[in-house]
Formats: C-alpha cells, structure tokens, sequence
C-alpha cells in the first residue's frame, strides 16, 4: 500500500482506544474524536479475562496491567442468604498457565488510563476531547464526519466506537430498539479495610431469587467491585452514571446476608443502571465505515465480556485494514472475523443471566441441589473455556 489511510474514530472509550492503539502500530494515522471534555473515566471494575489480556499484552501493556490489576486468587458462588459457599473453577491465577494470558480485575479507569497513555505516547495529538460528533457522509473516495460546534474532519475509514447510544450506528443502520430486562443493576466501590477478610483477595457471585452480586478485588486490592442486579421496574434509565443512595441500594437486598450489608454500607455513591439488551446486529460495515465494540454489540455483563469483546475488534480492525488494501472489502473481512463470536457471546450472555436467578435458590435443600447441578465445574469450564482461549492476536481475517 502507497499511503497507509486515515482512520477516524468516534468514541476514546475501551474499544475506540484499543483500535487506535493497534492502527498507529501497524503505520496507520489515526484521530479519535470524544465528546467528553475531559479523558476521565467512571465506572466501577471490570473483568479483562485472558482473551483480552493477550490483546493488551500484544500491544505492550502487560507490565501496566500485572501493576494495576488484581489475580483473584480464587472464585467463588454465595447462597444470598445463609452465605454457603461452594469454589468454582476457572477465574483466577491458574488462567496464566491454562491460557497462556492472565485473568484481572481491573479499574475501569486504570484499563483507560493505560490506553490513553498509549495512543499519545505513539502520536501525541490523536486524541481531540470535547467533539460531539453529529453524522458523516461517505462519498465513496472518503468520509466527511460533522460535529456539534460546527466543525467537520475528513478521512478514509470511519471507525463508529462511540458505545450503546452510537450516532453512527444509527445513520448507518436505523435506531436498533433497546429493551428492558426487568433488572437494575447497582455499582460501587467498598475501601478494602471495610471488606471482610474473606472478600479481600477472590471474586465472587451471590444468587438469589430475585437478584446476584457480584464482587472482587481492583486496584492493586485497595477496593472492592460491588455489582448487584436486582428485579425492579420502576428504573429505566440506561445510564452508568446516575447516582443512587446507600438506603436505596440496602432496601433492594434486604434479607441478604449482614456480609452483604456491611459492604453495601460501605458503597460511598452507589450508581444504579437500568439493564436493556438490544439484540445483535446483522451487519456492522458499510462502505467505508464500520462500527465496534457496545456500538454494534451491546450485552449484559453476566459473562464479563463487554469490554474484552471491544478489546478484540480494536485488534481485528487493525489486523485487516492491514492485510487488505481495498477499505471496504478489509471493513468487511473485518466483520466476517467478529460478527458470529460477539453474537454468541451476547447470546450466552442472556442465558447466563438466567442461571443467576431461581425459584431453586429460595431454600437451601433445593438451591444446594441447584448450585450442584447447574453450577457444576465441568459447566462452567463449558461457558468459559471458548471465550478465554481465543486469540484475537492469530485468528484469521
Ligand atoms: C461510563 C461507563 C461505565 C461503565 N462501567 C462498566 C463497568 O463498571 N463494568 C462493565 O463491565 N462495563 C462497564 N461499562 C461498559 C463497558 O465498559 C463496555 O462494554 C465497553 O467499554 C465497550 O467499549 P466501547 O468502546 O464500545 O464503548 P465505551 O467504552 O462506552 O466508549 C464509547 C465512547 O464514545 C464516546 N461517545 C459517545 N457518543 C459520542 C459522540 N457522538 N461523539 C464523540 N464521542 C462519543 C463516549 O463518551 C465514550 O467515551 C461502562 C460503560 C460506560 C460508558
């Protein structure tokens, strides 16, 4: 190829970052526009399971996550009320050796920062803060991309990586319908010197009838991931960032375990999100732009891979704008790669969410008969072990 394109990205989040990251290493030039004014971010943890690890590892920044992140050093599954716990395989230190990549709880600011930091270290300038973008027009030889202080950048290829609201999705595609899962989900942080000793170092999901949490180590083990999802219909705000209060939050648990109260009361500002699912897309690439990561695969986080699936297009992306010199035919070997894996995923994903809540886990003969058998290790093996052992680093494009 002469004179590698110019690649747009809307969106400096985990996927629109990533793929920057991965373009400016294989030559291309790369702008990514972010209508937040400011590059922080909110949020609370996430998983990057080995999957994504390998990506991140791949593009230099293993030494920063084995820094930030936290290997639980083991998993375990609470009965919501009495706290019987049973260990389940899988997610924890032993990743390393069965995957050849790492298993960690990660800040979703420090996942950002270290990505931030990257893209500027390689090209100073690429990212531009405050630009809401509006639209664009594909002409067949380029891309016109508007924003809303009136402004316009034109380009080669654009990247549409701008989450679960896309703008780009939608001229692309039409609006795509989110639906309400009946479920909120409560997020925060606990210092850890407020966490029971037996929190500190694992992960751990509680289940319930009508609800889960799920909870581990990040930052370096100074805090505690608190996730909880609760049956409720009066919530249907789609947003991480709404602040909710500590009696609200302790009112959807009551009955839970005083484990569980304790560290609700240690929550500082709990966040509450209204939980929607939309259903994949059936196309992701058109001319010369393409979308990735919640923009074209939005899912419930039951399996942890909203984040990890962004992490691996960025890659992908990258991989076949590289291998093919034509942009559209590489936009869409590009989606040919991703489209079928992410549509599982979002897929399981849902069914995952189900096993979480059951009638079964209201008494304890019943739920230990239910963790035993829906629970069991070569279960989960079976949900996981084709997730974590992909790598986005060989596949093919
Ligand atoms: C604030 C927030 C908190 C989250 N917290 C968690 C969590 O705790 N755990 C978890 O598992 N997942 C969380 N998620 C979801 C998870 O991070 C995503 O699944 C994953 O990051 C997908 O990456 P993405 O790059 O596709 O989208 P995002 O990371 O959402 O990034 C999209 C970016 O595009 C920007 N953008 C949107 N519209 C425009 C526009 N018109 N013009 C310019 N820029 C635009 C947004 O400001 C954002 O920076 C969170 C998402 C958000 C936005």
């Amino acid at each position: 190829m002469a004179k590698k394109p110019h690649v747009i990205v809307i969106g400096a989040g985990i996927g629109g970052l990533t793929a920057a990251l991965a373009l400016l290493d294989r030559g291309f030039d790369v702008d990514v526009y972010e209508r937040s004014p400011e590059l922080k971010e909110v949020g609370a943890g996430l998983h990057v399971s080995p999957n994504g690890s390998r990506v991140l590892r791949e593009l230099g920044l293993a030494e920063r996550y084995l820094r930030d992140g936290v290997q639980p050093d083991a998993r375990y599954l609470c009965l919501w009320d009495s706290g019987q716990t049973w260990e389940i395989p899988n997610h924890n230190s032993q990743a390393e050796a069965r995957f050849g990549s790492p298993y960690l709880c990660l800040h979703r600011g420090d996942l950002h920062a270290m990505l931030v930091d990257g893209v500027r270290q390689r090209k100073p300038g690429a990212i531009h803060v405050a630009r809401t973008c509006t639209g664009f027009t594909d002409d067949g030889s380029g891309v016109t991309v508007s924003f809303e202080d009136g402004g316009t950048v034109r380009g080669d290829i654009l990247i549409g990586a701008d989450g679960i609201h896309s703008v780009i999705q939608k001229q692309l595609f039409g609006p795509a319908e989110p639906k309400f899962t009946g479920y909120i989900a409560w997020r925060g942080l606990v210092p850890m010197d407020q966490v029971p000793e037996r929190f500190r170092t694992s992960a751990a999901n509680w289940i319930s009838t009508t609800g889960s949490i799920t909870l581990y180590p990040v930052r370096r083990g100074e805090l505690l991931n608190f996730i909880g999802n609760i049956e409720r219909e009066d919530w249907r705000v789609e947003s991480w960032i709404v602040p909710g209060t500590i009696e609200e939050c302790a009112r959807d648990f009551t009955g839970w375990h005083e484990d569980i109260q304790r560290l609700i009361q240690g929550l500082g500002t709990p966040f509450k999100w209204g939980v929607f699912v939309r259903d994949p897309l059936q196309q992701w690439a058109k001319g010369r732009v393409a979308l990735l990561g919640d923009a074209c695969h939005s899912t419930r986080p039951t399996l942890g891979q909203g984040a990890n699936m962004a992490i691996e297009d960025g890659l992908i992306l990258a991989r076949a704008l590289e291998a093919y010199e034509d942009a559209e035919s590489a936009l869409s070997h590009y989606e040919e790669a991703r489209r079928p894996r992410c549509t599982q995923i979002v897929k399981k994903s849902m069914e995952q969410a189900s096993r979480r809540h059951a009638k079964d886990l209201a008494d304890p003969v019943t739920a230990a008969r239910y963790i035993e058998s829906q629970w069991s290790p070569d279960k989960v093996v079976e949900w996981y072990d084709w997730i974590y052992g992909y790598d986005a680093t060989t596949v093919a494009v």
